[in-house]
């Protein structure tokens, strides 16, 4: 059996892995020149080990068990940043304590609980503060802003437009729970299952077109087409609904794309002149967070780690014109920290041609069934990827998952 997997993510290699150790005739194309797709590890001082950051995907959550398999058995490790990607100090909107921000959330997810998943984040925010306004036991609007704000970049998303479900995912958890990275960088998963790959994995090779019939898959590619029996397709939704396929997919599946949600996200690093210790900020108005961690070694890495997530908030510190804004915000928002202003990387995802997009994100348009339909094939066609994967969606244990 002759199978070609589309995409070197962690779905598409760890598909890949399977397929070969069972004896199956497998090839990955990716369109870029390096595995790892939306895991892209970089050292922000070339040369050195002691500044690798994450491009995209960084924290691994609480169970993560796909891949903390993949970890034990690539023989890579975690490192403990020693600050908890759950708790965050709010700063710059009104006064209100992470604890009071905590306590809040929660109760913000247990109305969620009795709603059905058509009723949007917004929505649950404005009943709780209808309902349980003030001090007092109940929530404050400072406590709702800040966690509006969090959920918002988590999903990386507008929260008019979430479904109330990701106030109660993984990664909208506000416990303060320890956060981990893979030492060395989370793309070591992808080096490690490309490497036992192998010639299997083909760079720089973007798949064009596909056409299936009963019998067969073709995949084409600037080189021409090859034919295999199954193709498993674990591109990112956003280049998923833009590649050409004849006979063309079914609408259920179109439509299931279409309602799940394309959340963006952008990332900032920047080095410091002078150490500090690990630390979690949540910029309230401009829709972003910065932290310091530690890495591997224990040693806190001398750098100031932001995400922002959601379009609007991508606008305000209007990323697409070069870091200069978001930077001047950082250093408002952070005094206590000595900026390296000509030490800086931005990482955008947007207008990336093979992500288009950060992650998936569930919205009140969607419904329970989509990330079924989104993964079921159609006759030689097979669909993997984060977005398929239900309540682990969005994340790197996702796309494993898938
Ligand atoms: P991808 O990694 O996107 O892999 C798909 C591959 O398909 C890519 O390599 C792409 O180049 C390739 N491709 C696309 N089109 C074609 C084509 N036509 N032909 C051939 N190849 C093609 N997850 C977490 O768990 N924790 C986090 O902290 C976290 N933070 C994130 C921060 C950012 C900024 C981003 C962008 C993502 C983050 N994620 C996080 C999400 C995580 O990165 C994804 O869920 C996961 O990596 C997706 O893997 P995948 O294999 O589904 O897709």
């Amino acid at each position: 059996m002759r199978v070609i997997v589309v995409g070197a993510g962690f779905a598409g290699l760890s598909a890949a892995w399977v397929l070969a150790d069972s004896g199956v005739d497998v090839t990955v194309l990716e369109a870029r020149d390096r595995v790892g797709g939306r895991v892209w590890s970089w050292e922000l001082v070339p040369g050195d080990p002691g500044t690798v950051i994450e491009r995209g995907a960084e924290f691994v959550l609480d169970g993560y068990e796909h891949l903390n398999n993949w970890v034990t058995r690539l023989g890579l490790e975690l490192a403990n940043t020693t600050m908890s990607y759950y708790v965050r100090e709010p700063r710059g909107g009104l006064p209100v304590t992470a604890g009071e921000v905590a306590t809040a959330a929660a109760i913000l997810a247990d109305a969620a609980a009795t709603e059905p998943s058509s009723v949007s984040v917004a929505s649950i925010a404005q009943q709780v503060l209808a309902t349980q306004p003030g001090s007092g036991g109940g929530v404050s609007r400072a406590a709702v802003e800040a966690i509006l704000t969090r959920i918002s970049i988590s999903w990386a998303a507008e929260v008019t437009e979430l479904s109330c479900r990701a106030l109660q995912g993984t990664a909208s958890a506000f416990e303060p729970n320890p956060t981990y990275r893979v030492a060395g960088g989370n793309q070591g998963i992808a080096h490690g299952i490309a490497a036992h790959l192998g010639n299997r994995v083909r760079l720089g090779c973007p798949v064009r077109r596909l056409t299936h019939d009963e019998g067969s898959a073709i995949v084409w590619t600037d080189d021409g087409a090859e034919r295999a029996d199954a193709v498993i397709v674990t591109v990112p939704l956003a280049c998923s609904s833009s590649m050409p396929v004849e006979p063309a997919l079914p609408a259920w599946k179109v439509e299931a794309w279409s309602r799940t949600g394309l959340g963006q996200a952008a990332k900032l690093h920047v080095m410091l002149t002078q150490p500090a210790t690990a630390s979690a900020v949540l910029s309230v108005p401009d829709g972003y967070w910065t932290w310091v961690a530690t890495d591997a070694s224990g040693v806190t890495q001398p750098i100031a780690h932001c995400f922002a997530g959601s379009m609007p908030a991508l606008d305000r510190l209007g990323v697409m014109s070069g870091p200069g804004d978001w930077l001047a915000r950082l250093a408002d928002l952070r005094p206590e920290l000595s900026l390296d202003v000509d030490r800086v990387l931005l990482s955008t995802w947007a207008e990336d041609p093979w992500a288009g997009m950060a992650y998936s994100a569930e919205r009140s348009v969607s419904r329970p069934e989509d990330p079924d339909l989104m993964a079921a094939p159609v006759g030689r066609l097979h669909f993997a990827g984060e977005h398929t994967a239900g309540p682990w969606s969005g994340l790197m244990e996702g796309a494993l998952r898938s």
